[in-house]
């Protein structure tokens, strides 16, 4: 199968919503009239950023799935993605399963395949999304105030769970392996928590490396500082309550966990109500787990308020 055969069989499909997909020079779109584009490319390396034995269809799931959670935490609605691939070989079954994968979660989200290119050499997976925003409405990092509360949706330090029982370094029933190297491989881009919190959240992030170095990007950006409630965030791991997982391992996972795709977010204390709505319309799962500070840096206390030791910066994400 030469190059063309492969694009023509696994990634050309006719575009619907886009002017013209894949097949020409370039790709062309039509954001909305008063509408922003937003883009963004996220790049995925064999070794680095997955394991060579993962099933390609979580790949090709994956893959999309953090480029698209970068446009969730814009708060921005997928338009359309390009493909940079380079393969060592054809490989058939890999390319099926990894299509089905990749284009399933482009289906659910409206989200085209309109170009790309492909190429031999070591497997490197690189997508670019664009998506659009009412102009002057996308999330920032720069846009939290003191006095604001911090809040994350979903689940946290799942991902990082799995990966260290991938390394060997701590064991899970085989029930909460499998949900936690779910969440590892096939993680939900919060898509419509982003689009519901726009006019409501003051910033956003989304978290790959780990929520205490995201959320340290919101700060840096938003020249401010946090305390941010260790406990809280541990009490969302969604493996917490399985035996033999003590409380620092869940806190290290939750707060310096990674790959875990989720929004930290900040909102004005008078807007809880109305980000409880959004996380209700977006059926996911949103809990404050800090407040935002006039005070530079990060205190990490525990449900008490006790400071809690910094130890979990050696969670360092595939580090
Ligand atoms: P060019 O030589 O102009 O870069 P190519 O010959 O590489 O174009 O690609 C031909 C067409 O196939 C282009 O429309 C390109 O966007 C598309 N394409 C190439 N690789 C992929 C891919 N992996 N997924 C989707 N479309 C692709
Ligand atoms: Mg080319």
């Amino acid at each position: 199968m030469g190059e063309f055969d492969l694009i023509a069989r696994y990634f050309h499909r006719p575009a619907k919503r886009s002017p013209l997909g894949v097949g020409d020079d370039c790709a062309l779109l039509a954001p909305a009239p008063g509408m922003q584009l937003a883009v963004s490319s996220d790049m995925l390396v064999e070794g680095r950023h997955f394991l060579s034995t993962v099933d390609p269809v979580r790949l090709g799931h994956k893959a999309l799935a953090v480029n698209l959670s970068d446009l969730a935490a814009c708060g921005a609605k997928p338009l359309a993605f390009t493909l940079a691939l380079a393969l060592p070989a054809v490989d058939a079954p890999w390319l099926e399963g990894f299509s089905r994968g990749l284009l399933a979660l482009a289906d659910q989200h409206g989200c085209e395949l309109v170009g790309g290119d492909t190429t031999r050499g070591p497997l490197n997976i690189c997508i670019t999304v664009f998506g659009e925003v009412p102009a002057g409405a996308a999330l920032l990092r720069s846009g939290a105030r003191a006095g604001d509360d911090i809040w994350a949706s979903g689940t946290l330090g799942d991902a990082r769970l799995a990966l260290e029982v991938f390394r060997g370094t701590l064991a899970l029933p085989a029930e909460a392996f499998e949900a936690a190297r779910t969440r590892m491989e096939q993680p939900t881009p919060r898509v419509a928590l982003g689009q519901a919190l726009r006019g409501t959240a003051s910033a956003a992030v989304d978290v790959s490396d780990g929520l205490v170095g995201d959320l340290g990007h919101i700060l840096a950006a938003s020249r401010v500082g946090a305390t941010l409630d260790a406990d809280a965030a541990a009490g969302l791991v969604a493996a917490a309550g399985t035996p033999g997982l003590d409380a620092e391992t869940l806190r290290g996972c939750a707060l310096s966990g990674g790959d875990d795709y989720e929004l930290v977010f900040t909102a004005p204390a008078a807007a809880r109500a109305a980000v409880e709505q959004a996380g209700r319309e977006s059926a996911t799962r949103v809990t404050r787990i800090g407040r935002i500070e006039a005070a530079p840096g990060l205190r990490i206390v525990d449900a008490a308020g006790a400071p809690v030791a910094q130890r979990f910066g050696s969670f360092d994400h595939f580090g």
